[in-house]
């Protein structure tokens, strides 16, 4: 039996996580559940799931879940706060931990869980893309074992040899790895005509043309920020150089990623575009379980296409390479304006084109230093929110 906490249990990743544990009873059991701030889907959660404790960080939310569940004659406990984040993370009885919650909000429990030496499913990019050197460090240190979640990064991990061990220094290299090639759909956006983009809105910019996903990650995956932080991701989970991961726009999502050899060939992942697969992959790796996901039916598919990123139409891919290439806090203030500018957007505050132009100012502005401490991560991050916070209001 394995025992799990999931982080953001109540979003897209966490309601898919809990979908495919649904189908394994005797295989999974949820230790923790935990959220910001949604007390009715948690409590529904806690009512079919039973975990041991419930985390909400909003005080009130925690409080009208606490008095719900024991209305209900549930004995799950409710704890409240950033800091119960972390303490599910860390239970010494859970085995696994689904970092789930969005942005730079999921990073301390995640890296709880790395320095823990949990089993870390890793859906939480963010995390990652803030601390690179720091977050691997602390899965070598902890013992930790990573899998990742992200569908690309899953397709490259399974088209890697079954022995391979995401973050282990060389590990690519060794494995006779020529290329990454991460494949995008281009989004929604893909053939608008640039001119159009100006007037888009949050709704028709979260209509991904493939996959159901949270509001922020549509987003990102509308401007292509979103690849941005898989190659930043790709980078530090498979200890690949940036000249060997290349972007490649294939708007059907059949194809999840690739791996080429040093000797031509050529391995790929193919599925259904549904989280649920990268999920239970990473639940049960080395493993195969029932996901629940329809199987591909190859005499429908039609034509895969294949095509070049337009870096004209997707400026964000190009800010991710330079903030990769500046190094050091760079990817972590990159990350922090693209949260604070998508989070205008979805707003209405802020126009869908700007997006690109806030991070690319508070690259401009920061100064960047060589990533020794989490403390300068913090730093990184807050600085560069105010200032997209102030370029938001003043443009
Ligand atoms: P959602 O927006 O659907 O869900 C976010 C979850 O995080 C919710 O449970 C939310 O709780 C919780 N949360 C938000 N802020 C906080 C906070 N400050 N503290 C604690 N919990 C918080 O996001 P997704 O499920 O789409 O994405 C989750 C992560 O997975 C992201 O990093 C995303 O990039 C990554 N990912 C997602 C994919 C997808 O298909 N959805 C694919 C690949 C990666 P509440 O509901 O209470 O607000």
């Amino acid at each position: 039996m394995k025992r799990l906490t999931i982080l953001g249990s109540t979003g897209s990743i966490g309601e898919s996580t809990l979908d495919v544990v649904a189908r394994h009873p005797g295989r999974y059991a949820v230790e923790a559940l935990a959220a910001a701030k949604n007390d009715a889907k948690l409590l529904a959660q806690c009512l079919a799931h039973k975990p041991r404790y419930a985390v909400l960080v909003d005080a009130d939310a925690a409080e009208r879940l606490r008095k719900a569940l024991r209305e209900n004659g549930s004995d799950t406990e409710v704890w409240q706060g950033a800091a119960a984040l972390e303490r599910t993370a860390t239970l010494p009885q859970v085995d696994a931990v689904m970092a789930a919650i969005v942005g730079a909000a999921g990073l301390p429990a995640t890296l709880a869980a790395a320095r823990a030496g949990k089993d870390v499913l890793l859906a939480n990019k963010e995390a990652l893309v803030m601390s690179g050197a720091l977050f691997m460090r602390a899965v070598a240190e902890g013992g930790a074992r990573l899998f990742p979640v992200d569908s690309e990064h899953s397709a490259i991990f399974q088209s890697l040899p079954d022995d391979f061990q995401c973050g282990r220094a060389g590990e690519v290299a060794r494995s006779g790895v020529r290329r990454i090639l991460l494949t995008a759909s281009g989004g929604p956006f893909r053939t608008t005509p640039v001119e159009q983009l100006v007037a888009v809105t949050p709704d028709q910019a979260c209509a991904h043309p493939n996959w159901v996903m949270g509001r922020k990650i549509s987003v990102d995956s509308a401007t292509m920020m979103n690849k941005g932080l898989e190659v930043i991701e790709a980078h530090w989970l498979f200890g690949a150089p940036l000249e060997q991961i290349e972007v490649v726009v294939h708007p059907q999502s059949v194809i999840h990623s690739m791996v080429e050899y040093r000797d031509g060939s050529v391995m790929a992942q193919l599925g259904a575009p549904d989280m649920r697969t990268p999920i239970a992959c990473a639940l049960a790796w080395p493993e195969r379980i029932d996901s629940g996901v329809a199987p591909l039916d190859f005499t429908r598919l039609g034509r895969l296409e294949f095509e070049p990123v337009d870096l004209q139409r997707f400026p964000c891919v190009r800010l991710a390479g330079e903030a990769i290439g500046r190094g050091g806090t760079a990817p972590a203030a990159l990350n922090a304006a693209n949260e604070i500018a998508v989070e205008a957007f979805l707003a209405g505050k802020m126009r869908f084109t700007k997006i690109a132009g806030v991070i690319e100012n508070v690259l401009e502005e920061h100064a960047v230093e060589d990533l020794v401490t989490l403390e300068q991560v913090y730093a990184a991050d807050i600085e560069a929110r105010a200032l997209a916070a102030r370029l938001v209001a003043h443009p």
